[in-house]
């Protein structure tokens, strides 16, 4: 799968994004990550992609004209969707990065200050996503949230692909819920690792995950 992000901070995602899995994703060619700076195609001649709002009021907007022309050249190398992250959007759940998950390609377009110009989501946004209701500085974390969420999903991704199917919200298990994991050592801090889990007994452990689901 492809994502192009669309952001005026693109060096926010280089730590992210050449790290674990997601590293793995990329060199293993499952998914492509390609980050644009929005500042690169403005035609201002101070560099500028903000401007202040028409009818007063705090912040500062992001100006069309940048937006317009990367995303113009994003979409002739990506077919998929236009995303912008807003708290204004749709809010963002597992069973919307299964969809994702299923596509060949996808834009995410990050904001800062208010916003960007209402006349960009006129003309190209085709979903607006909110990844909760509490507002960021920029919608860098939240594309961050977005291909995360998405590139586990896809196949291969995870060494094992049965590790995404059973998971909280997963739209399969038709259940909110997740069972208490644990790993080495037994004893920990003296709390232990309850015996059933030991005991290699699947279906006592079944039901003892069942019993424990929160
Ligand atoms: N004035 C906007 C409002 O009240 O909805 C908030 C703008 S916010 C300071 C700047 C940018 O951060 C937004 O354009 C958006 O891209 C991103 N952002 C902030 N919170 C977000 C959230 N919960 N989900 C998705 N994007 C968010």
């Amino acid at each position: 799968m492809r994502f192009d992000i669309l952001t005026i901070f693109p060096e926010i995602f280089d730590s992210y994004f050449k790290e674990s899995i997601i590293k793995r994703a990329i060199k293993e060619k499952f998914i492509e990550i390609h980050v644009h700076d929005i500042r690169k195609y403005t035609k201002d001649k101070h560099g500028k992609t903000d401007d202040i709002p028409y009818g007063g009021g705090p912040g500062m907007v992001m100006t069309p004209q940048p937006l317009y022309d990367a995303i113009k050249a994003v979409k002739k190398k990506n077919k998929g969707p236009t995303v912008y992250l807003t708290p204004q959007g749709e809010t963002f759940s597992q069973i919307k990065a299964e969809k994702f998950a299923k596509l060949k390609e996808m834009i995410l377009l990050c904001g800062r200050y208010e916003g960007i110009d209402q006349r960009i989501r006129e003309l190209f946004i085709d979903m607006e996503l909110s990844i909760g209701k509490f507002v960021l500085t920029g919608g860098e974390l939240p594309a961050m949230v977005v291909v995360d969420a998405v590139s586990r999903l896809i196949n291969g991704v995870l060494g094992d692909n049965e590790s995404s199917k059973e998971e909280s919200f997963s739209k399969k298990l038709k259940r909110k819920k997740e069972y208490p994991h644990y790993t080495r050592p037994v004893k920990f801090k003296g709390l232990t690792v309850p015996e059933v889990l030991r005991s290699g007994n699947h279906a006592e452990i079944e039901k003892w995950r069942k019993k424990h689901l929160k």
